[in-house]
């Protein structure tokens, strides 16, 4: 077994503290790789603090991992010592059911193994995450790092990348479509990125004004702030998709009425309460309201190379694992700009 150092909440009220733990011995298929950034996720606090219910403890977040080849199974063709990877949000899945084969890893029908808070596919024993020195994963599970990418920067592609790069994608962001993201975060940020990336006239819907400089320099072509009520007169049947990253309660109604006949409003952000939506925000305009999950190991390499050509990371702010639970209360107060990232070496020192 592999001693790890890293740190982990004992209970959804104790602070993230120093934790060592042991990794598998690499079986012929796994690669063990030195991690060397996690990027801080707003569902590792969400998690942390059991706000979805059924947390598991001792927990060992981060799903926002990159980092270096340090050895490879016998059997790894894919990847060799010293390559650039990266693990996002899962680490195996069946393999074999019908979502599994489709390259929806994520909807795996007997559950992903999430790399933290969830377990292996032997249903037992525990995974645990990124914030910690060194991850044994399968190599089918493991992603290259576009050369021209800096790994810290690079790290909330894993999740934050994908979980935006999905949706825009299978709901056709690009040339002559009009797209909101509400809510300039962690997702929000690198929304922004690749819709504009993609070609799109992109809008920023944030809840102040703020951000506006930010938002126009990452790519927007409009900002709006969704305290002012003119804002939502004005764009009423305006967009063709609206990608909701926010984890607060908003009336869903409002925002559909922005959307044009046909248009889908997405959400990826998770919040606690059920939200009511009334039949004629969808009916008058034939719109849809979807929901999206970061996205297959496929569809992720697709994006992560799509970044690279695009020289597209995320705006980072680089900390050292001891400010982790003062990160946590910055991530809650969206005094962030745009996403931690964990500097694992200091977990060594
Ligand atoms: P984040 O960095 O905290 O960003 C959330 C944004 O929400 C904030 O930057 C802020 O943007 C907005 N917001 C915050 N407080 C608000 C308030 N009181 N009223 C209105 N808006 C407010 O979080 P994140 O990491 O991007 O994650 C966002 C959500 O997505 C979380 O629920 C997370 O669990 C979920 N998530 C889902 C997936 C998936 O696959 N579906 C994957 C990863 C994460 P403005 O200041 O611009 O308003
Ligand atoms: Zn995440």
């Amino acid at each position: 077994m592999i001693l790890v150092k890293g740190y982990a909440l004992r209970s959804p009220k104790s602070k993230l503290a120093p934790f060592e733990f042991r990794r598998r011995d690499p079986r012929d298929q796994d690669v063990v790789i030195d991690i060397q950034y996690c990027g801080i996720c707003h569902s590792d606090v969400h998690q942390a603090r059991n706000e979805w219910g059924g947390s598991k403890f001792p927990m060992v977040p981060g799903h926002e991992i990159t980092g270096v080849v340090l050895r490879v199974g016998g059997k790894v063709k894919k990847f060799k010592v010293g390559d650039r990877v990266g693990v996002g949000c899962f680490v195996d899945s069946c393999r074999k059911c019908e979502q599994c084969k489709n390259y929806y890893q994520q909807f795996c029908e007997k559950g992903p193994s999430f790399t933290y808070n969830s377990t292996e596919q032997d249903k037992k024993t525990p995974t645990f995450g990124g914030y910690s020195t060194g991850i044994v994963v399968n190599e089918d599970y493991v992603l290259k790092i576009p050369k021209n990418l800096p790994l810290d920067a690079a790290a909330p592609l894993l999740c934050a990348g994908i979980t935006l790069y999905s949706p825009l994608k299978h709901w056709g962001a690009g040339k002559g479509k009009k797209v909101a993201i509400i809510g300039l975060g962690g997702l929000g940020h690198m929304g922004v990125k690749l819709a504009h990336a993609m070609g799109a006239e992109v809008t920023v819907l944030s809840h102040s004004i703020k951000k506006k400089k930010d938002g126009l320099r990452l790519g927007a072509d409009h900002f709006y702030s969704t305290s002012d009520p003119k804002t939502f007169t004005k764009l009423k049947k305006h967009f063709n998709l609206i990608i909701n990253t926010v984890s607060v309660d908003i009336d869903w109604n409002e925002y559909l009425e922005l959307l044009k006949i046909n248009g889908t409003m997405v959400l990826v952000g998770v919040p606690e309460k059920n939200v009511p939506v009334a039949a004629h925000s969808l009916i008058m305009g034939r719109r849809s309201l979807a929901g999206s999950l970061i996205g297959g190991i496929q569809e992720t390499q697709e994006m992560l190379n799509f970044c690279g050509k695009k020289k597209i990371t995320s705006e980072i702010e680089l900390i050292p694992i001891q400010k982790v639970n003062e990160a946590y209360k910055r991530i809650v107060k969206s005094a962030v700009r745009y996403r931690f990232v964990v500097d694992i070496k200091s977990l060594s020192s």
